[in-house]
């Protein structure tokens, strides 16, 4: 990569997201993967990296297709990372993390078919929208991006069971917010746990989804 292509301003910009993500308490330990895509490949940070401490050179490239390009050997999540863009045709970055929340709620049967969360502000619904739950597998496995692409209707994120979340976005910033959005969700579920709660009508949903062009299928 040299300096003023995109690649390498795209490599910045995934590292500071890195960065970002750790100073939010989102990535415990060296947890964690992040990539954009760039003219029809995606950088992606590399096998064992930390997401706090992340250089351009940490990065590996790989194409839509999954040939792996130039650089370190990727994060093992890399399928999951391609399927994600294979699904959402509109993401141009996308960000898997094991935050603590989310985690959590990732362990609990989901909502309904269509959403791990409920709809319990009208935030995760205008933000984010549904949130399925992927059956687990493997991290790192084929079959965990298999399940990702069986799930069934429109996502912007998922919560992998017993594993974490993966959100996407038009940018890195989008998925990120998208993942804050999730874990403070999650907070609020995993704090009410047990308790009967007044969740958003259909209609409050409905009315919020048409507003702000997000999808929650009942
Ligand atoms: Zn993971």
């Amino acid at each position: 990569m040299t300096a003023g292509d995109p690649d390498a301003n795209a490599a910045e910009l995934l590292c500071e997201a890195g960065r970002r993500v750790v100073d939010l308490g989102l990535s415990p330990g060296s947890s964690g993967n992040i990539s954009v895509l760039v003219d029809g490949h995606i950088l992606i940070s590399a096998t064992g990296t930390s997401l706090g401490a992340l250089r351009p050179d940490d990065l590996s490239t790989i194409g839509l297709d999954g040939a792996l390009g130039d650089g370190p050997k990727p994060s093992k999540e890399y399928p999951l990372h391609l399927e994600m863009y294979r699904r959402e045709t509109s993401a141009r970055a996308v960000v898997h993390l094991h935050s603590p929340a989310a985690t959590a709620v990732s362990c609990l049967s989901p909502w309904s078919e269509h959403s791990a969360l409920p709809p319990i502000t009208p935030y995760l619904v205008m933000r984010v929208g549904q949130v399925p739950r992927v059956p687990y597998a493997a991290p790192g496995s084929r079959r965990l991006a298999e399940n990702l692409a069986t799930v069934p209707g429109e996502l912007r994120a998922a919560l992998l069971a017993n594993h974490g979340s993966i959100t996407s976005g038009r940018d890195l910033e989008a998925a990120i917010d998208a993942a804050i959005e999730i874990e403070e969700a999650a907070r609020i579920v995993v704090a009410l746990c047990g308790r009967e709660v007044d969740l958003l009508s259909r209609q409050d949903v409905d009315e919020l989804t048409a507003r702000y062009g997000t999808v929650w299928d009942w």
